[in-house]
């Protein structure tokens, strides 16, 4: 009877999902980005607004301006087999004592809402009837994109790939242990004659996988493949354990031993392709029709000039993704429908209102000599600078000098200060600028902290208004 029931609520779902794409009435919005990029918190906020927002506050978002929301509620799960995002325990952790900022986005997960509005006035004045709009948000990590190449590479050309990088510092440096262990295990293997290659594989992947934590930890975002980092459902299961042939080629043939391992290397590799990565993009990617892609420019700045010029590679790698011309890899792959992506700078409420224009202009460099290169037929790009839940309160425009206040942790708690905001570059096209510094603030302000945290009201946010107009606003 359970049974019964569940597929009875399947089916009236399956049937309300396509009668409110009929009707046009569905966004299915995906966010992703690396780690780190504010992908829990920006989901978590936009929920805020949808939810509670209070219309005086979302002067960008044309529905609420015009005070025609009605309301939203959160609703069941549209896809039985993907985990419904934590967006109640985010708030829990966010609220706790300390206030701590929830767990980052490890995995596939969705939740629904749905969100009502008055129609338009029609000419006449009457008839002032209402529509609901089905939002379904998705998160998943951009890891996972780095892997799409992939698909058109072999083992072969993957590994000369990744040479290549490992070549370069700090690469170099970081995965020597993982050479050692190659180098070390793969001699031993030869004097002995006898040998476990499985155990080999497994043991030198997990030293691939170590060196990738490491690079990540250092600032390095083009790592693959994505997987080792982030495993989602594949979490200890044998077909991650793999990684790049680490010698060059060379004429001579090589020995048996050596030349089974690469045999099951270059089996786990295919199997990686066909059965984690393409999956993902055919049972998943192509149901989005929005994408958000969250960048955290800041946190590059503060690593410095290498990260950048890395994140700008890693962009490279990932924003073919949403290349959905009609001859891009994507298209011929999986056909998905997005129509709409937006390349968002989080966590601005670290800086001054002032300095907002000159983060989003750092995003637009980084990034357009991406798009330039890249066609996205009849899809809508749109970039923008926001905080989803935003921690700080800045000093007024004039005051003498610019600062934001906010609470940062410390031993035992945590204490309210004031600081200067970073100064940003002016431009980064050089390569050459100075590491920018700031405080990793708390968001004290869910906890019921500071002026603007008062509980019952949305957190606050900046400019997810305007996001919000660019990503539902011809929905209305
Ligand atoms: P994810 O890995 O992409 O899911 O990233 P998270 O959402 O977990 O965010 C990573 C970290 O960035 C958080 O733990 C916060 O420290 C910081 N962060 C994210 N969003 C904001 C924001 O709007 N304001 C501030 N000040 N920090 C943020």
């Amino acid at each position: 009877q359970q049974k019964l029931k569940q597929l009875l609520q399947k089916q009236l779902n399956q049937g309300r999902d396509l009668l409110d794409r009929g009707l046009d009435r569905h966004v299915r919005l995906a966010v992703t980005g690396l780690s780190g990029a504010g992908k829990t918190t920006f989901i978590t906020g936009i929920l805020e607004q949808l939810l509670h927002g209070d219309p005086r506050r979302l002067p960008f978002w044309r529905v609420a301006r015009e005070g025609r929301l009605r309301g939203a509620h959160l609703s069941a799960q549209p896809d039985q087999q993907i985990p419904r995002f934590q967006y109640e325990k985010a708030l829990a952790t966010m609220a706790s004592n300390p206030p701590k900022w929830p767990a980052s986005t490890r995995s596939l997960s969705e939740i629904r809402t749905i969100v009502r509005a008055d129609k338009k006035a029609s000419w006449y004045g009457g008839g002032r009837d209402y529509r609901d709009l089905t939002i379904d948000l998705l998160d998943y990590p951009g890891e996972w994109l780095l892997d799409l190449p992939m698909l058109q590479q072999d083992y072969a050309q993957w590994s000369a790939q990744q040479r290549e990088l490992l070549a370069k510092e700090p690469r170099q440096q970081l995965a020597s242990t993982w050479l050692q262990q190659w180098f070390h295990s793969s001699q031993a293997a030869q004097d002995n004659q006898q040998t476990d290659d499985d155990a080999q594989v497994r043991e030198t992947a997990a030293a691939y996988r170590a060196f990738l934590q490491s690079a990540r930890q250092q600032g390095l975002y083009l790592l693959q493949p994505g997987r080792l980092l982030l495993p989602g459902e594949f979490e200890n299961a044998p077909i991650l354990d793999f990684f790049p042939w680490p010698e060059e080629p060379s004429e001579a043939s090589l020995p048996p031993h050596m030349q089974r391992l690469y045999d099951l290397l270059e089996q786990r590799f295919e199997a990686y392709k066909k059965e984690v990565v393409t999956p993902f993009f055919k049972q998943h990617f192509r149901h989005f029709n929005r994408q958000v892609l969250l960048v955290d420019v800041l946190g590059a700045l503060r690593r410095g000039p290498t990260a950048v010029a890395d994140l700008q590679l890693t962009l490279q790698q990932l924003l073919p993704s949403f290349q959905y011309g009609s001859n891009s890899l994507l298209n011929r792959l999986f056909q998905p429908r997005v129509e709409k992506v937006c390349i968002v700078a989080t966590k601005a409420d670290v800086l001054v209102p002032e300095q907002h224009e000159q983060l989003q202009q750092l995003l637009k460099s980084i990034v357009s000599p991406i798009l330039d290169s890249l066609r996205f037929d009849g899809i809508d790009v749109e970039l923008h600078a926001v905080a989803a839940i935003s921690c700080t309160q800045a000093s007024a425009r004039d005051a003498e000098v610019a600062a934001v206040t906010g609470w940062e942790q410390t031993d035992n708690g945590v204490r309210q200060v004031a600081v200067k905001p970073p100064q940003l570059p002016k431009s980064i096209s050089s390569g050459e600028f100075k590491p920018i510094a700031y405080i990793d603030f708390v968001p004290a302000v869910a906890a019921g902290l500071g002026a603007t945290g008062i509980r019952g009201e949305a957190l606050p946010q900046l400019r997810l208004d305007a996001v919000l107009e660019f990503l539902t606003g011809d929905k209305w």
